[in-house]
């Protein structure tokens, strides 16, 4: 039909939101699954959030407020990167929004002309190319290194161009969990450093989620020159179990900042007042995030043992960040299940874990990588024990 724009007949739906909608319909329907596709932690908002937040409604703080967020909350943002990230913002350096993809999709809309080349390292989050074409842009989908699947610096300067007007990277990564060290990001800034017409988005959204010995370091910490080019994307999303209050923030240079400002005054006006409230109580106070990593932890650990026992997923690498097991397939593909069915892709394994585990995953060829799976274990470790346990036993039926 010509109802539709082309701009959004081209537009892919969010993968991992359609699996997850798809799990919660078959649970629905009354079938026992073990929903390993959820890309959010299932802890409770931290009570002094919401009691802010109940505060906020009785105290009439109901009302529009400054479209840059309100300022007491870009202060508690700059405290929280001080504090946390050793990094100095001022408030008119940081831009708040109805989440952290609120704030990309801005950014984009903000700098992209057509034809401009937005670099977007694979296995990536679902939303970069999708969000950078419909703004017009052109994704330009690097390769990783095989075994980290993380962005090399050599594969970078190859694919950078006079038309490259963004890299992406994110660290901790959705899907691999992977963090970059020091050294790895002080390569990659070394290339930057080269191409001054590039601009980094830097989206740290899984800060809070890495395992010691693991560390997050941001880019801006081991290249402070990059800081004028470079926006730091986070929010109260996944560290503060706040993904419905809907709060990102942007952290970079103040004509970026104010153009995405002008954008939001013309779209969604400013975030929700009532959430505001909340994520500047959540962003001064890190123990919830603390607690929820520890608990993390222990059931990453307890996937990948599961898991580990089928000879099919022998080689797990344990993400040392975020809540994700992206697993390799390349053994699986081939076999035969017990009706005689070929398995080809890694779409037809997520299918077959669907209909003979129970279990609910992701295709890695929604994140640009195949064949792979993507494992959320932000679920209960009785959930994480069930779940693992179907999928190898599901396996050892293949020939
Ligand atoms: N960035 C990454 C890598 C994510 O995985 C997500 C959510 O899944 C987001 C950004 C956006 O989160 P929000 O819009 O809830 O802040």
């Amino acid at each position: 039909s010509n109802v539709l724009s082309q701009r959004v007949n081209n537009l892919n739906e969010s993968a991992s939101l359609n699996t997850a909608a798809l799990a919660q319909k078959l649970i629905s329907e009354g079938r026992d699954i073990v929903n390993f596709s959820i890309g959010e932690p299932d802890f409770n908002t931290p009570d002094a959030a919401s009691l802010e937040a109940i505060k906020a409604i009785t105290m009439g703080k109901t009302h529009y407020s400054n479209p840059q967020g309100n300022l007491d909350l870009r202060e508690a943002i700059c405290e929280k990167l001080q504090r946390d990230n050793e990094l100095a913002y001022s408030t008119d350096e940081v831009i708040v929004g109805s989440g952290g993809k609120h704030i990309i999709y801005h950014t984009f809309l903000a700098t992209i002309d057509p034809g401009d080349q937005v670099i977007v390292p694979a296995p990536y989050w679902v939303s970069y190319p999708d969000i950078a074409s419909l703004c017009g842009g052109e994704p330009i989908i690097v390769q990783p290194d095989p075994v980290s699947l993380k962005l090399t610096s050599t594969e970078l300067e190859k694919n950078i161009t006079q038309k490259t007007k963004w890299v992406v990277l994110n660290s901790p990564s959705n899907p691999t969990g992977a963090v970059y060290t020091e050294a790895e990001l002080q390569s990659i800034a070394d290339v930057l450093r080269k191409h001054e017409h590039v601009l980094i988005l830097s989206d740290e959204i899984y800060e809070k989620f890495v395992y010691p010995p693991a560390k997050h370091i941001s880019l801006i910490n081991v290249a402070p020159d990059l800081k004028e080019r470079t926006l730091i994307v986070n929010g109260a999303s996944k560290g503060y179990a706040m993904t419905g209050w809907r709060i990102g923030f942007g952290a970079g240079a103040k004509t970026l900042v104010s153009a995405i400002k002008k954008l939001i005054s013309q779209t969604t006006t400013c975030p929700s007042s009532i959430s505001q409230e909340a994520a500047k109580v959540a962003f001064g106070d890190s123990q919830p995030s603390i607690v929820m990593r520890d608990s993390f932890q222990v059931r990453r650990d307890t996937a990948v043992a599961i898991l580990s026992s089928s000879s099919f997923l022998s080689e797990i690498h344990k993400p040392e960040g975020a809540f994700y097991l992206f697993l390799n397939l390349e053994k699986i593909i081939g076999s035969k299940t017990a009706v005689g069915r070929v398995l080809v892709t890694d779409n037809d394994i997520v299918n077959f874990l669907l209909e003979e585990a129970n279990v609910a995953t992701v295709s890695g060829s929604a994140y640009g990588m195949s064949p792979y799976l993507r494992i959320s274990f932000a679920c209960s470790i009785e959930q994480i024990k069930k779940g693992c346990q179907s999928i190898v036993d599901a396996l050892s039926t293949l020939q």
